[in-house]
């Protein structure tokens, strides 16, 4: 029996990285699952490679998260397509890193877009189902970004603004059953910290070698970190937990 039977989890950005590995931990726990991501063909193509459990069922859905009008059919599919939702993750993110005196205005507004009305608008097309039947998990992404980051200021306070967005969620969801809750992950290996390296003209290995080096237990994270973070706090296990933001980092912002 697996934490996640008879649940239907969506996962925004999840076509690959993070979102991928935590779609992956769902499934594996006996979640049926939805992939939102952009590219519908990358969803599908994710999807169809999830271990899923017996009777389980996986949909990839290509979806802007910073639309609303795609929020809304995304989320009607889901229902339709699996019977449910249960589980939101908002997953979905994009960097578009320079100094203050570089950053465009579109860098600013692509940020704060994906990462935060993202989040709002996914969320508040999923409330509604969790509403009416006083059950809902979700999990907002953060990162240690939120704490301040040179050449960041968009994603660092849109990573901030999913933290005070997480805490509203605990306060107003709470008396219906929803929990709300978010992970603030350090360094993970994925396209987007590769990106990062490009970006910065160094080696991927010698960069994630870099990083792991930057924290106590000396080593880069991985998606399956944060799914199984992920996968506990969106558990019932979990249940007396809302409004807070864990930090998976391998204690790099411990000081
Ligand atoms: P990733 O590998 O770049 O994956 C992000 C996914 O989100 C991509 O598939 C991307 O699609 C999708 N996406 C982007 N904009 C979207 C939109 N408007 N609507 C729907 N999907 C969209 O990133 P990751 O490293 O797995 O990161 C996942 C989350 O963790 C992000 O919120 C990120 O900020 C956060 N995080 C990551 C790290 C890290 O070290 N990797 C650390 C802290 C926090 P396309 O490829 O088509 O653009």
């Amino acid at each position: 029996m697996g934490r996640f039977d008879g649940r239907v989890a969506v996962v925004t950005g999840a076509a690959r990285g993070i979102g991928f590995g935590t779609a992956t931990r769902f499934a594996e726990e006996g979640a049926s699952i939805a992939i939102i991501d952009l590219d519908e063909t990358a969803a599908a193509e994710a999807a169809g490679r999830l271990p899923l459990a017996d009777g389980a069922k996986a949909v990839g859905i290509g979806c802007d998260v910073s639309n609303g009008e795609s929020v809304d059919a995304a989320v009607a599919r889901v229902v339709d397509e699996l019977g449910g939702i249960h589980i939101l993750v908002n997953n979905a993110g994009i960097t578009r890193d320079n100094l203050l005196f570089k950053m465009t205005e579109d860098d600013w507004d692509l940020v704060m877009n994906v990462h935060l009305k993202g989040a709002f608008l996914m969320t508040k097309a999923a409330q509604k189902h969790f509403v009416e039947q006083k059950y809902g998990k979700i999990l907002n992404l953060s990162s240690v970004s939120a704490l301040g980051n040179r050449g960041q200021a968009n994603y660092s306070a849109a990573k901030m603004g999913v933290q005070g967005f997480t805490r509203t969620l605990g306060i107003e969801l709470g008396p219906f059953g929803i929990n709300a809750n978010a992970i603030a992950p350090g360094f993970i290996a994925t396209e987007m910290t590769d990106a990062t390296a490009a970006r910065l003209k160094m080696d991927v290995e010698e960069f994630r070698r870099l990083n792991a080096e930057a924290n106590p237990v000396r080593r880069v994270g991985f998606p399956e970190d944060i799914a199984a973070a992920a996968a506990f706090l969106c558990s019932d296990e979990a249940s007396y937990i809302t409004g807070q933001t864990l930090y998976v980092d391998g204690g790099a912002k411990l000081g």
